[in-house]
């Protein structure tokens, strides 16, 4: 009992990393929901490179302090590196100290989907991209914004950009 509620208190904190688990795959893939962008598990392995495809496809997470953005502080957004939509804002993100970049918010309503995990016997929040489904990492209620809410996201995931007029990346043409 004791080792199962410290293993919840663990996850929930700052050290849990958004693990990557056979659950965690499966409830990630997207053959249940639509996303308006689409492509096959083909054109995705041409697209992303294999790890933004084991991470955005596959759920799976980068090393904590590994990723390319986990310490950025520069002014801009950060869009799906998947799709190109923009999903979070510098504004919003802040240090954590865990090793992943750290949103207290999203860039807009609806720019992300949350669904259940059940992985390693907890219940966590996993995010997906709204606009093509493509996993970020996880969200906790343990931020400190007014929402209280932290955005714990794979540096994978997302690609830093200063300009916000830049149009979104569009599905190719289905014949
Ligand atoms: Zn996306």
């Amino acid at each position: 009992m004791f080792l199962t509620l410290a293993a919840v208190v663990l996850a929930a904190g700052c050290n849990a990393a958004p693990t990557n688990s056979p659950a965690a795959m499966n409830s990630s893939t997207n053959s249940t929901m639509k996303f308006p962008f689409q492509l096959t598990e083909a054109e995705w392995r041409q697209r992303l490179t294999p790890e933004q495809y084991a991470i955005l496809r596959q759920a799976n997470t980068e090393r904590a302090f590994t990723g390319k953005y986990w310490n950025t502080k520069e002014l801009g957004i950060y869009r799906c590196a998947a799709c190109g939509e923009i999903l979070f804002k510098s504004d919003d993100k802040f240090d954590s100290g865990c090793g992943w970049p750290s949103f207290s918010e999203i860039a807009a309503q609806g720019k992300v989907i949350e669904r259940d995990d059940f992985s390693y016997g907890m219940h966590r929040k996993e995010v997906v991209c709204a606009n093509c489904g493509s996993h970020l990492g996880h969200v906790f209620d343990d931020g400190p914004g007014p929402k209280g809410l932290r955005y714990c996201i794979n540096s994978a995931s997302i690609d830093f950009g200063t300009d916000t007029n830049a149009p979104n990346w569009s599905a190719p043409d289905k014949k």
